[in-house]
């Protein structure tokens, strides 16, 4: 039935049934019509998959173990869209950040960040985002529209080839943090992870969903079989204050949000991160250190605090060396693991949603080493 729904919704759009939006165990239902119309045995649907998820193919002429009058038709029905790269910028750090352009013209980013031993994509799951939390640039552009699953799945293997020729080995973990939140487009999101888990072989212990807090999404992620993992952006451990950080706290409040990770650590057995950004005077005090370690009393959580990455309009500093160090001390005087994560990219707009503001023109700076993509 969801089959039948995807293809005429991609009928509309294109005339031709979008492949990546699929797992490889849907392959044989959805390319069934055309393999029966020419007489072609069904195994033809797991060549095709290796085609996509394995060997990355752009397009179906490159299937050259398929007969031709099979690649026509494929070629006349479905599709394997590429994103088009819009821009690509790359920071001194060795970050590289992508602006994908999709069907319709709406951008979205991604960002490889190569550490030590690994590669890690933050890749987007909308164009815009209606939760214009403060400290976030995506947030000032509103939401545009929902990615499809298909959207999201090729965000990765777009990325996946540039990563392989730029640092020479592929992605190791993606984390779903850039423009948009996931929980917000939760039917995409889950089906995107099954295609990455299960087509593409990426670990669910590799892949991380993040969130600031939609309580019924984070339930959906616990019922998933798979151990996908948490992260929770919090950003302030009351009430009041996280409000005005944070808007969705309205709607979710944070005894309601607790209860949902509570859930999600029973059933999945798995430690959660909390992201915690650290701005200058407004959620880094002491106090507010002791109300955050009383909020993770009970559950197996890790801090991550990450000094905030000023954006055009807010007149937020991030939270000096000092303060941010008595933070983790409070933290770790009460038993809370806390790391102070370094912002990566700066020099290229790293922060959610600040390429496209500069890109848009609404904000322009000379970063001095941002490429146009080829
Ligand atoms: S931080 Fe995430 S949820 Fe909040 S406005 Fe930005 S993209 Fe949306």
């Amino acid at each position: 039935m969801k089959i039948v729904v995807l293809m005429a919704e991609e009928a509309e759009t294109t005339g031709r049934h979008e492949l990546l939006d699929h797992h490889p165990d849907e392959y044989e239902a959805v390319l069934g019509p055309a393999l029966a119309e020419l007489g072609q045995p069904t195994y033809r649907a797991r060549q095709i998959s290796g085609w996509v998820h394995e060997r990355f193919a752009a397009g179906f002429d490159e299937m050259t173990d398929l007969p031709a009058d099979l690649r026509t038709l494929l070629a006349k029905r479905y599709s394997i869209s590429p994103l088009e790269m819009a821009f690509q910028a790359r920071s001194r750090d060795g970050t590289v950040k992508h602006l994908w352009r999709l069907r319709d013209g709406e951008q979205v980013e991604s960002v490889l960040i190569p550490s030590r031993d690994r590669v890690t994509l933050c890749l987007s799951s909308q164009a815009g985002c209606a939760l214009a939390c403060r400290f976030c640039a995506t947030g000032d552009f509103g939401f545009r529209r929902q990615l499809s699953a298909a959207e999201i799945v090729a965000q990765f293997r777009d990325a996946e080839l540039v990563a392989r020729h730029v640092f020479g080995r592929g992605i190791a973990n993606v984390v779903y943090m850039g423009m948009g939140e996931p929980m917000a487009n939760l039917d995409a999101v889950l089906a995107s992870l099954s295609i990455l888990h299960g087509g593409f072989g990426l670990g669910a212990r590799r892949i991380t969903v993040s969130t600031v807090g939609l309580v019924p999404g984070i339930r959906a992620l616990a019922a998933r079989p798979e151990p996908f993992r948490l992260a929770v952006s919090l950003h302030a451990p009351e009430h009041t204050l996280r409000e005005t950080l944070v808007p969705v706290e309205k709607r979710y409040p944070l005894p309601d949000l607790f209860a949902a990770l509570r859930e999600y650590q029973e059933a999945k057995g798995r430690r959660i991160t909390f992201e915690y950004i650290m701005i200058d005077r407004v959620n880094d005090s002491h106090e507010l250190a002791h109300s955050l370690a009383d909020l993770l009393q009970d559950l197996d959580g890790f801090v991550n605090l990450i000094p905030y990455n000023p954006i055009p309009g807010r007149d937020w500093r991030p939270s000096p060396p000092e303060r941010i160090e008595g933070f983790v001390q409070v933290l770790e005087s009460r038993g809370v693991e806390a790391a102070v994560r370094r912002p990566r990219g700066l020099d290229i707009a790293a922060a959610c949603g600040q390429l496209r503001l500069e890109r848009e023109g609404m904000e322009v700076e000379d970063t001095g080493d941002a490429d146009e993509a080829p």
